[in-house]
């Protein structure tokens, strides 16, 4: 059994103080509906960026990165990490993985080195892994996909709300919920 995760949302949060859809906001710019990131094109930008990637202001979610802590114990397990995090954020992104202890949890981890847009990085990487289920805390980025992977499993986390969800995207509460997805 091949499971994917995001990182950003899952293992590690927003800046605290920062609500979610300002985050958002900043990045995705006005249209809610649009799968499309805007890519920081300016050094002034991606510094700012990196510096907003450092582990004061992303807190690892502790009760996730300990259940893919014990997941990955699991030998009939591959389990991939997948972040659309672009090419200047590496560094940033390898660092943190370490700090948290996240480094040695995955098979693979994949990384958006070429900077493409994130929905077609991960439909990409999906193409070539044939997850049975992937976990995701951006519902645009899942709406997107489903239209590809009717196969693969797809659950959207988020802890606090759920909503009526088109078909085929299920909503999990808690990563402990992927046992009810796992056969
Ligand atoms: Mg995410």
């Amino acid at each position: 059994m091949k499971i994917g995760f995001d990182l950003d949302g899952i293992f590690i949060d927003g800046p605290p103080i920062i609500p979610k859809g300002i985050i958002e906001w900043l990045y995705r710019g006005s249209q809610n509906h649009d799968p499309k990131y805007r890519f920081p094109t300016t050094k002034f930008e991606q510094t700012i960026r990196k510096w907003s990637h450092s582990p004061i202001f992303r807190p690892e979610i502790s009760r996730n990165v300990e259940f893919i802590k014990q997941l990955s114990k699991d030998k009939g397990l591959k389990i991939y990490l997948i972040s659309s995090r672009y090419k200047f954020l590496e560094n940033e992104t390898m660092i943190i993985l370490k700090k948290y202890g996240l480094e040695n949890s995955f098979s693979k981890i994949f990384l958006n080195a070429k900077n493409e847009q994130p929905h077609l990085f991960k439909k990409n990487v999906l193409s070539n892994l044939k997850l049975d289920i992937f976990v995701e805390d951006d519902l645009i980025i899942l709406k997107f996909l489903k239209n590809y992977y009717p196969k693969t499993t797809l659950l959207w986390y988020n802890p606090k709300r759920g909503i009526r969800l088109s078909e085929g995207i299920f909503h999990i509460k808690d990563l402990k919920d992927i046992y009810s997805s796992i056969k």
